[in-house]
């Protein structure tokens, strides 16, 4: 009779779907040459030699939240003097300069939860993108941030997200999930969106036809168990609704935080999950390497354990910053493609929808 260990390793040479157990097993052999091979032959099933990029710009509108995570190094208080909230015409500033950046095609906004700021301001901020890049993809507002609008504005998620979306909202990024455990929750974000709001605010975007990406952040005060449980139920959503496009993974940065006692994962970690997310979330087609959180030589390591995407050229960045990563906010196009070439995969450049952009488009 096989046991887990050999059941789960032949499933993962397949390329069939494990169990929590399964999975389990596998985290814990520890064999990481061994994903890396299942979990390489997993992404190009999926995406062959293709590996895709962006030209993006991210956009942060506050750091100033109600929230107050103790995960968190990005926000402070009314009134602290590291605060920051961008106006209509810090706006038109920074849309002026990404006009100069050709193909650009998605901007992407992630704010903290403003205690002030109304609905109409997020509302006017993409209808100001909208006008100003009509052809760029909008990806904003994380599920945390869709829940405060609702929670300020007494409508409900799918009515904020209908308003949004009329608006010209493509996309949402998909972070705020954390881990999906109340036991997590409690320790690293009690105050913010729940378990089950981020689950309810997905699954409502994916039925209004708004395709989302789904994250995860590892690394502080949940169990390999949690970690592989939060994949199971990112997996359940994918099977019901098939909206999202993308799982990005962040490890936690301790520094700046209230939880700085923690360590940051190691590198053999950060492999190790890579391999064990194209291995689990056998039903969403791409696993970003996000380089600004891994740095670069790590994400290119990535593309060998099962990533497939390696983000954008970003361009500027503060919430990952906040908590003291050291990598650049921004990247050129050519460096990313020699960064994927390197690796033996072909650079795809490509919209927020992952459909391939050629020179010229
Ligand atoms: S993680 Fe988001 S909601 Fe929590 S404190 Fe930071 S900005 Fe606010």
């Amino acid at each position: 009779m096989e046991n887990i260990l050999e059941i789960a390793k032949k499933k993962a040479v397949n390329g069939e779907r494990l169990s929590l157990e399964e999975g389990l097993a596998l985290y814990n052999d520890n064999d990481l040459l061994f994903l890396a091979e299942c979990a390489r032959k997993a992404k190009e099933r999926k995406s062959g030699k293709e590996v895709y990029y962006n030209v993006n710009r991210h956009i942060n509108l506050t750091n100033i939240c109600t929230s107050g995570c103790p995960l968190c190094a990005f926000q402070c208080e009314k009134g602290d003097k590291r605060g920051f909230t961008l106006e209509t015409e810090d706006i038109e500033r920074i849309l002026a300069e990404a006009k100069t950046v050709k193909n650009l095609g998605e901007i992407h906004i992630v704010s903290a939860l403003h205690p002030d700021k109304p609905f109409e301001y997020y509302l006017n901020i993409v209808k100001q993108v909208k006008n100003a890049l009509p052809n760029a993809d909008i990806k904003a507002f994380t599920p945390v941030e869709i829940v405060h609008f609702a929670e300020m504005t007494g409508k409900s998620v799918k009515e904020v997200l209908s308003i949004l979306k009329e608006a010209g909202l493509s996309s949402l990024p998909g972070g705020g999930a954390e881990i999906l455990s109340d036991r997590v929750r409690e320790i690293i974000c009690p105050k913010k969106a729940t378990a089950t709001q981020w689950i309810h605010t997905m699954k409502t975007a994916h039925k209004l036809g708004i395709r989302t990406n789904c994250t995860m952040m590892y690394g502080h005060v949940e169990t390999i168990e949690e970690r592989l449980q939060h994949l199971i139920t990112l997996r359940e959503i994918q099977d019901e609704t098939h909206g999202f496009q993308a799982f990005v993974a962040f490890p936690f940065h301790p520094a700046n935080t209230q939880l700085s006692h923690l360590k940051r994962v190691g590198s053999w970690e950060d492999m190790k999950m890579m391999a064990m997310f194209r291995l689990m979330l056998d039903n969403i087609d791409h696993i970003k390497a996000f380089w600004i959180m891994l740095t670069m030589p790590v994400a290119q390591m990535a593309l060998g354990f099962g990533a497939d995407d390696l983000d954008g050229t970003i361009g500027e960045e503060k919430i990952i910053h906040a908590a003291g990563a050291k990598t650049n906010t921004g990247i050129t196009k050519s460096r990313l493609q020699k960064i994927i070439t390197e690796a033996g995969y072909i650079p795809v450049e490509r919209d927020t929808f992952y459909h391939p952009i050629r020179e010229g488009e």
